[in-house]
């Protein structure tokens, strides 16, 4: 069971995120549309940083791995083969009395029992309806539910269908991206020079008509993912997914994300093809949840494409000429996820001169501004001059920002807010000895800086 941490912190995190530019809510002046957000101007830096960063280390650092962009929109056979038009489905039921939409899965979890995926509406029903007594609804508290159904996750379009009734054949927004990966890998073998084992990696928006999404940015019916698929030979699977497995830890502690805030979770219930799986959970304000599965995979995703397509997806090895159906190991992982842990890793509160103040402490290589450039007073030309140059200087190598509203505490605050890692201040001194001083957000620390060693400090600090 996941434990529960500072209980307003989610709150906290929300209200930040609005005031400050990072999240607003879909569509707000027309009432809002549940369960899709837009990053405003620091939001979509931070989900920049945090794609690049995920690019660079799973692409740019690894010679077996290469990059792709697929459409959003493909074939409606490839959501058949791979069983999503039949079996991509949660439990919904309502309730009674306040009208809930609930997924019968967590409401069962919640109450320590496991419900199987692949259990049919009867048996789910059935399961429900025994364990009752130890359920309540979670807006209402109430324990008057309908029966469940299972509801597909899958979104529907009608895109290249100028029929009426499209709906009755109608084509998919994807459900994830590994999909394009998995029907692209005879292309790139083709023209990547890569040979097994090798990966494709991918980030890209996914849709899902998910039941319950309320919980911000964690869960939400458009989304983004970074997902690497690495095709393997059948007898190295399991090697190479415990080498999946501990790079992927790995990359968390590097990114900065605190090492107690995460956890593996094996999963006891696998679905039929699949030889291994585990998430690596984080410790969000609701407690450990899901941010990132880890899946051996087996030759299900190649074998039911080379069914439906009728293609021959075999892999024939260059240098013994053995032929084979790649088994594959993933990784898959939410951007807005990844958002939201390395927003509840950062999020502190301190005391400070009998004041509380706020502050982001992202991983350098996240903070969406790098660093902040004041002039000490606003209506002092001499030292607006002097800060913008160094401004203009410091914005070819870095995002930065020029900030010169209100006293200089009230900046550091807003800064802070933002989670901005320096703050540089151009004082009447400067004009003299041509040196600057830099606020360091953590320690709260000033240094005195020349003008003339500043980059070359800033790129030792924020490396
Ligand atoms: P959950 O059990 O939380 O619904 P899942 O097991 O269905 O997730 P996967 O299909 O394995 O998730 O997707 C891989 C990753 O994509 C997840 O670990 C998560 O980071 C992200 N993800 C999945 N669904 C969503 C969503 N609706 N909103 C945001 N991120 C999501």
């Amino acid at each position: 069971m996941s434990e529960k941490k500072d209980d307003n912190l989610m709150e906290k995190i929300v209200s930040l995120c609005k005031r400050r530019g990072f999240v607003f809510p879909s569509s707000e002046i027309y009432g809002g549309f549940a369960a899709v957000y837009d990053y405003g101007n620091y939001g979509s830096e931070l989900s920049k940083n945090i794609k690049n960063e995920w690019w660079k280390a799973m692409v740019q650092l690894r010679e077996d791995i290469v990059g792709l962009d697929s459409g959003i929109v493909m074939s409606p056979r490839i959501w058949e083969a791979s069983g999503h038009v039949s079996g991509f489905s949660d439990p919904l039921a309502e309730c009674k009395n306040c009208h809930a939409r609930l997924r019968v899965d967590h409401l069962l979890e919640d109450a320590g029992v496991f419900a199987d995926e692949k259990m049919s509406e009867e048996e789910i029903n059935e399961l429900f309806k025994a364990n009752l007594d130890k359920i309540k609804c979670p807006t209402c508290g109430k324990h008057d539910f309908s029966d469940a159904r299972k509801f597909n996750l899958l979104v529907k379009s009608n895109l290249g269908n100028f029929t009426s009734n499209w709906d009755k054949d109608p084509v998919y927004l994807r459900g994830e991206t590994c999909q394009g990966i998995y029907v692209n890998y005879k292309n790139v073998l083709n023209s990547a020079r890569v040979k097994v084992p090798f990966g494709i990696a991918q980030i890209g928006k996914a849709f899902r008509n998910e039941i319950t999404a309320r919980q911000f940015i964690f869960r939400t019916r458009e989304f983004e993912q970074m997902e690497m698929q690495y095709f393997v030979k059948p007898e190295q699977e399991m090697e190479e997914y415990e080498k999946l497995r501990q790079a992927r830890w790995n990359y968390y502690l590097e990114l900065g994300i605190k090492k107690e805030n995460l956890k593996w979770h094996k999963h006891e219930n696998l679905v039929f093809y699949a030889k291994e799986a585990y998430d690596i959970e984080y410790n969000f304000p609701f407690g450990f949840k899901e941010l990132e599965g880890i899946h051996a995979r087996g030759d299900y995703d190649l074998s039911q494409h080379g069914k439906f397509s009728g293609k021959n997806l075999s892999y024939v090895d260059p240098e013994t000429n053995e032929s084979y159906l790649p088994h594959i190991i993933e990784s898959s992982v939410g951007v807005g996820r990844t958002m939201l842990a390395v927003l509840t890793d950062a999020y502190a509160e301190e005391a400070v001169d009998g004041e509380i103040r706020t502050v982001l402490k992202f991983p350098p290589r996240l903070a969406p501004i790098k660093v902040a450039i004041f002039p000490l007073l606003k209506n002092k030309p001499e030292l607006v001059g002097k800060a913008h140059e160094i401004y203009d200087e410091l914005k070819k190598n870095y995002m930065c920002e020029f900030d010169d509203s209100g006293n200089i505490g009230k900046r550091y605050r807003r800064q802070d807010e933002i989670g901005t890692p320096y703050c540089v201040t151009v004082d009447f001194e400067s004009l003299e000895d041509e040196a600057v001083t830099v606020r360091d957000r953590d320690t709260m620390t000033q240094e005195r800086i020349k003008i003339a060693e500043l980059e070359r400090y800033l790129e030792n600090k924020l490396k």
